[in-house]
């Protein structure tokens, strides 16, 4: 074992890749991270002549150094093997003078599907190394639990459990969970709200009684959410690919410098693109675009984070968020590793919901970090506008990037498109001037002005069986996920 990852609190608690992995975040409640990043410089010319999977065993072998390499590429096989839709796996459209880089056309049509394929063959490989078997719980406002179920579904030794809020979930995202198939899987409607279930599952891993339960059949309780560097790593591979095909389509010379515009609500994804930087990847800016709820817009501008304001909800939902917990790792990696720095700042965010940088550190970040926000009207307005001008249908969070990257002066530029518009087939329709009697409907009538048809995963939601009907009180959770270990890890 190779104990180079370090919680970004303190100093003290190192420990291997596979480690991290299983544990997601540190017991001190900081975010696991590898200091000497930049050692590693990849090789540009190597990876534009590589295939993406040939890519994400490269780059993954430098991050996860006591994986071996045949586990690597076992990982590797079994996530993008035959799950995309597209032979790039995130290829690249040039729209306007934007190149937009899809991420969405894995098994769930979102961008979330890179991280959560991979996720949780790499964690099935760290269970062998430990001897241990784990139960993913997840709380689920909509999008993440259905790429979880897709993920974990089948991988030996795990099962997952997903809580979603009854009744306040999409049409389709409810059809997307409960209609999921595979024998380790099991998705509860709760009676509350996505609050009141986050925080039950939080309790759920404290609990002393559920962990005795857990720990006779050898079983770790787990999440696979987005500050597990399981799913941060994987996302570093795209900003690479889409570098490799602007230079294989000849836009650019290897070595040139590009800037991406990222839709943000965790700061996962923009994060991984500054450990791509990190890593050796030529970038000019990267702009972090994100909705009403612009906290990262706003401490970007002034060293100022402040969660203190009115939660927004948006018709980009997944980037509704007032924590950017992954912000924590670029604080971390700019204020040179400082982790009693890092501590401070969040313990100031826990107690009084905010914190502030010095102005020096703020200028290093901004050298590299530019940001803007987009409002529902405004993101409306671009949907219907690339869709007349240019007959390219965005959802509404890649139309949040698209809009930040065509308004923006660098050049070349590459925006993140972290949904397929089926996904959000009413509020996209709306935006195009069409109305509809309900998502299933709006998704048939967008199919007729869309250049790709509705994705497989999202077709046949329609005519799929329901297989979990199961409606429970919060206070009923703990009891199901004891059932669960018995059910799914008696033998
Ligand atoms: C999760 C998500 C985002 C935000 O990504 P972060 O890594 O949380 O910044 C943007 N768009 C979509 C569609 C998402 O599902």
């Amino acid at each position: 074992m190779q104990n180079v990852y370090e919680s970004t609190r303190n100093k003290g608690n190192k420990i291997s890749s596979k480690q991290a992995i299983l544990e997601g975040i540190s017991s001190d409640g900081g975010l696991y991270v590898w200091p000497e990043l930049s050692s590693v410089q990849l090789d540009l010319e190597t990876i534009c002549h590589q295939s993406y999977k040939e890519n994400a065993v490269y780059i993954l072998k430098q991050l996860l150094s006591d994986f071996t390499e045949e586990e690597l590429k076992m990982c590797v096989e079994n996530a993008y093997g035959n799950t995309f839709a597209s032979q790039a796996i995130t290829p690249v459209r040039k729209v306007g003078d934007v190149y937009v880089l899809e991420l969405f056309h894995g098994p769930t049509s979102a961008f979330k599907d890179v991280a959560l394929t991979l996720l949780p063959q790499l964690m099935s490989v760290a269970l062998q190394t430990t001897k241990e078997k784990a139960l993913i719980l997840t709380a689920t406002s909509g999008d993440t639990g259905k790429a979880a179920l897709s993920g974990f579904q089948d991988v030996k030794d795990t099962g997952i459990v997903v809580f979603y809020p009854d009744q306040k979930v999409s049409q389709i995202q409810y059809r997307q969970m409960v209609t999921q198939r595979g024998n380790n899987v099991k998705v509860f409607g709760v009676k509350g709200n996505f609050d009141d279930a986050q925080s039950k599952v939080k309790e759920l891993f404290l609990d002393e009684e559920l962990k005795a339960v857990a720990k006779k059949h050898a079983v770790r309780l787990t999440s696979a959410n987005s500050i597990n560097i399981g799913r941060l790593v994987p996302q570093i591979v795209y900003y690479f690919e889409a570098y490799k095909q602007l230079v294989n389509q000849g836009v650019i010379e290897l070595g040139k410098k590009v800037s991406y515009s990222v839709p943000t609500g965790n700061f996962g994804d923009v994060l991984a693109g500054y450990y791509g930087y990190l890593m050796g990847l030529p970038v000019e800016k990267f702009y972090v675009a994100s909705n009403e709820n612009h906290v990262l817009t706003d401490f970007l501008r002034t060293g100022v984070y402040d969660r203190n304001r009115p939660f927004i909800q948006t018709i980009s939902p997944s980037m509704d968020i007032l924590i950017s917990s992954n912000l924590e790792r670029l604080l971390y990696y700019m204020s040179d590793c400082d982790a009693a720095f890092v501590k401070g700042c969040m313990d100031d965010l826990k107690n009084t919901g905010r914190y502030e940088i010095p102005k020096a550190l703020l200028a290093k970040i901004q050298a590299l970090f530019d940001c803007g926000y987009v409002s529902d009207t405004e993101t409306k307005e671009i949907i219907g506008q690339t869709y007349a001008d240019k007959q390219v249908i965005l959802d509404p969070h890649s139309a949040i990037g698209y809009d930040i990257a065509d308004k923006a002066s660098q050049r070349p530029m590459v925006s993140l498109a972290t949904a397929s518009p089926y996904k959000f087939s009413q509020d996209v329709l709306d935006a195009i001037g069409k109305t509809s009697q309900d998502e299933l409907d709006a998704m048939h009538q967008l199919e007729k002005v869309c250049q790709n048809p509705i994705p497989k995963g999202l077709a046949e939601l329609e005519t799929l069986p329901v297989l979990h009907k199961d409606v429970i009180a919060i206070d009923a959770m703990k009891e199901n996920v004891a059932h669960t270990i018995e059910e799914f890890f008696n033998d």
